[in-house]
């Protein structure tokens, strides 16, 4: 039995016979604290009234006075940063387009749960081993995770930089055409002092942009991967590599040159280095953030822009801005195959990226079934789980040598 990762749960549906059933669900795995609410106002009340201790919350999205959509806006000003779990009996579309919602606006969403609820499909969504459910996405064979919840505060966050402890993991890309490996995305990862993972990104970039620690932890995050980059250029020279940067840091006119001095002192060409900037209202365009665009640019990093689709997609963005690659949201490519909605936007996207001379990639390719999807539109590279989950850089050089005799799928 895996232990019950929440102490205190709060559970908001005007249906008293829902909340009866989660409430009785909930204490049958013994979780101490079960706080209930009939609207979303209640909700926030009981929200104020903690401690911030609140782990969990598994809302309904259809309730009188405040709905579950206008809630979700309300938990963002919030700063909630436990987890979240949607419900409700509205179409699946809707509760796709509402969990979109959810991840855009920065909450921790675990998943979304159709009505009736079903006592299994709870158990997928809170009992799930860590392993396979959304917080252990990147786990694997031979993975040691031993991921924790609970609120994360600055000073944790300072003293797991300063002692090395966040590190760039490494997801390859997939080149399309010639089916082998392009290179990878660096991914953060938080780690214990015996080396296993506590925390994914999702928990902790949020805390390190609030409080001021983002550039420090990119920065380190810099360091150790060029270092990684090295040898695994001397498995492979051509491959290619991007980090992720956040819009707050566009802003910031010195980081052109403090990117170039790290890339001169691993001795890496500017080429073989990308960055992936998150779509997102703060890259205003204006002359700052174009600058530092720009000047990433001339210095030959290509630049994408990442997560495309999820709701900021500002055109004019795209076409002020100098950017050379397209991430389409996984989101959108994950239910490609059975959501139509999602098929039209990888569509459109992709003639954008056309008529912009950028190339295009797809994260979150799962099966064969979508790659063949991916293929037939002509995208250059993919990401996902059906070639490989962000790796140590042990794993990822293994993985290098094993691409020499062609890449193969996990499925
Ligand atoms: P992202 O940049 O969109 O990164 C891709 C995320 O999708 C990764 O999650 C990856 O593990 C996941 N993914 C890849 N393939 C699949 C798939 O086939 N199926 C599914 N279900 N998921 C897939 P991860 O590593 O948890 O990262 C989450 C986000 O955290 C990233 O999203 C990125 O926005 C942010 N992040 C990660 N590292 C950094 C960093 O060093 N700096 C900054 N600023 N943000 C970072
Ligand atoms: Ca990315
Ligand atoms: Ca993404």
């Amino acid at each position: 039995m895996i232990p019950i990762p929440y102490r205190k749960v709060l559970l908001i549906d005007d249906d008293p016979v829902q909340i009866a059933i989660l409430s009785a669900y909930f204490s049958a795995l013994r979780v101490p604290h079960i706080l209930t609410a009939e609207n979303s106002l209640r909700a926030l009340d009981l929200l104020a009234e903690s401690d911030g201790d609140i782990d969990l919350i598994v809302s309904d999205l259809q309730m009188p006075q405040m709905d579950g959509l206008e809630f979700l806006r309300h938990l963002k000003g919030r700063q909630f940063t436990g987890r979240l779990a949607i419900m409700s009996g509205v179409k699946s579309d809707i509760l796709e387009h509402a969990g979109r919602l959810a991840k855009l606006q920065g909450l921790n969403l675990i998943g979304k749960l159709g009505k009736p609820v079903s006592k299994a499909g709870l158990d997928r969504l809170f009992l799930a081993d860590p392993l396979e459910s959304g917080t252990g996405k990147d786990a694997q064979p031979g993975d040691r995770q031993r991921l924790q919840h609970g609120a994360i505060s600055r000073e944790s966050l300072l003293q797991a930089i300063s002692e090395g402890r966040i590190v760039p993991y490494f997801q390859p890309k997939i080149d399309t055409k010639t089916r082998t490996i392009y290179g990878a995305e660096a991914l953060a990862r938080w780690l214990d002092r015996e080396g296993n993972v506590i925390h994914t990104p999702d928990r902790f970039i949020p805390v390190a942009e609030q409080s001021g620690l983002i550039v420090t932890l990119t920065e380190s995050l810099l360091a150790k991967g060029l270092e990684a980059i090295v040898g695994f250029r001397r498995l492979n020279p051509a491959l290619h590599f991007a980090f992720n940067l956040t819009p707050s840091m566009m802003r910031n006119l010195k980081l052109p040159d403090r990117i170039c001095a790290m890339l001169r002192q691993a001795g890496l060409p500017a080429n073989s280095v990308g960055f992936e900037i998150t779509e997102d209202a703060a890259l205003d365009p204006d002359a700052r953030t174009l600058e530092v665009l720009s000047r990433l640019r001339i210095h030959d990093f290509e630049l994408a822009i990442d997560d495309f689709g999820t709701g900021h997609a500002n055109i004019a963005n795209l076409r002020n801005f100098p950017y050379t690659e397209l991430k389409i949201d996984s989101s959108f490519v994950l239910s490609a195959t059975r959501d139509s909605f999602s098929l039209q936007t990888i569509k459109s996207a992709v003639g954008l990226a056309r008529e912009l001379g950028m190339s295009v990639v797809a994260e979150g390719v799962e099966d064969h079934a979508t790659w063949d999807l991916v293929r037939g539109f002509g995208i250059e590279r993919v990401q996902g789980f059906l070639f490989g989950r962000a790796m140590d850089a042990g794993r990822f050089a293994a993985f290098i040598e094993q691409c020499r005799t062609g890449v193969k799928t996990a499925a």
